[in-house]
């Protein structure tokens, strides 16, 4: 292996800000300092944004990356995949609420119906060791099948419980991240306090200075 610099060693990190799975696969197309970043840059980072996000667990984790090495195709195509349903989801984060979105939902619902269409494997319901509980999918016949299943449903019940009004992009211009704003005034307006709100505090306080 080729020896690689400091930046390359360690990938971006991964942001759950969204407050829905569906909104953090969103924001897996992500931006720092500016310029546009795949945090899910190969299917390694997929498997482990996965993991990370508790939609597979950590021993499925291992094995589906060393399948990986195994079927290259496969993982390449899954990660293909997965990519295609974040376009479909991040345009109905955009613009499902709108007048406009129509296309939008049009086109998501279309990449949720094919992909729950395609799946053949069970639904399961785990426990975690912290007490927490998450819904699983386990597929039949092809490892890299059904991946996005759990991003998918997220999806699904956004839209069965009427959230898109609720979800809103981060008010930082340069920020792409979406969330879901539960706040009880509904009025969150960054996707994370700590980053681009501060930022926009900081940046307050300049020009008054
Ligand atoms: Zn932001």
């Amino acid at each position: 292996m080729a020896p690689s610099s400091p930046a390359a060693e360690r990938p971006p990190a991964f942001v759950f800000v969204g407050g829905r799975l569906w909104l953090d696969f969103v924001n897996t197309d992500d931006a720092r300092l500016g310029t546009r970043v795949d945090t899910i840059a190969s299917f390694d980072r997929f498997v482990d944004w996965l993991a990370e996000a508790r939609a597979v667990d950590p021993d499925r984790a291992v094995a589906l990356q060393r399948r990986a090495l195994e079927q290259p195709s496969g993982a390449a195509a899954a990660l293909v995949e997965a990519r295609r349903v974040r376009a479909a989801l991040r345009a109905l984060a955009e613009r499902g609420r709108t007048d406009q979105g129509e296309r939008a939902r049009e086109g998501a619902l279309a990449e949720i119906n094919r992909v729950l269409g395609r799946s053949v494997g069970t639904r399961r319901v785990e426990a975690l060791p912290d007490g927490g509980y998450v819904r699983s999918f386990v597929p039949v016949g092809d490892v890299f099948g059904g991946l996005v299943i759990p991003v998918v449903e997220s999806a699904v019940d956004s839209l069965v419980h009427g959230e898109l009004l609720r979800i809103h992009k981060c008010a930082d211009r340069r920020c792409p991240r979406h969330f879901f704003d539960d706040s009880r005034s509904r009025t969150r307006r960054w996707c994370d306090m700590r980053e681009c709100g501060n930022r926009a505090k900081a940046a307050r306080h300049r020009r008054r200075g």
